[in-house]
């Protein structure tokens, strides 16, 4: 076990690069699968999907697409969970087949909203792939029709996952160690 530290707080290794690289490779099994005949529109969400949705796309086979958006900062009312919009969608999504690639769902609220304002634009299909669901945790009811991995309530950082902005460039993932 390695550990390591961030701004003073400890992280241990906990899921190796080869097992994130056989999980986004079954992942995009799946939406080749799914997509065939069709042309996905990829939208990675900003900042900590962007590893993830790289991979992924490496390891499509089909015709896609993909662009990248942001939800912007809570203002406030963090416990509402309502203030934050989608930020940076540029292209049309009417009509279009969306794969949201998001890092990890929590409580969910930020993909609720996301599914909202998207859905707003007439898109064909949304889905959502995140490489992390935390169920123990939602506070909503979320579909996240392709995961990576499922794991219990902790902290975790690394590949593209951050901790007060360090750690995105770890290529393992590490979870918070107990203090
Ligand atoms: P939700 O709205 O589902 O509660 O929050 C999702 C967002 O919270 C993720 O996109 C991510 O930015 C952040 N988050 C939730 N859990 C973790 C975690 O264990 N590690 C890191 N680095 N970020 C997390």
């Amino acid at each position: 076990m390695q550990t390591i530290e961030l701004l003073g707080k400890k992280f241990v290794t906990s899921i190796p690069r080869e097992e994130i690289e056989r999980e986004v490779k079954r992942v995009a099994g799946e939406i080749n699968n799914d997509y065939k005949g069709k042309r996905p529109l990829l939208l990675g969400v900003l900042n900590g999907a962007f590893m993830f949705a790289a991979d992924l796309m490496r390891n499509l086979d089909i015709e896609c697409e993909i662009s990248f958006v942001k939800m912007s900062s809570y203002q406030g009312t963090i416990t509402t969970g309502a203030v934050r919009e989608v930020i940076g969608l540029n292209e049309s999504i009417e009509g279009r087949d969306v794969i949201v690639i998001e890092d990890i769902v929590d409580t969910g609220l930020t993909m609720q909203r996301m599914l909202e304002q998207l859905s707003a634009h007439n898109p064909s299909s949304i889905n959502i792939a995140s490489l992390f669901l935390k169920p123990a945790r939602l506070k909503v009811p979320v579909d996240v029709k392709y995961s990576a991995f499922t794991i219990s309530d902790r902290f975790i950082v690394g590949y593209g996952l951050d901790y007060d902005g360090l750690g995105r460039n770890l290529p393992d993932i590490y979870d918070a160690a107990e203090e």
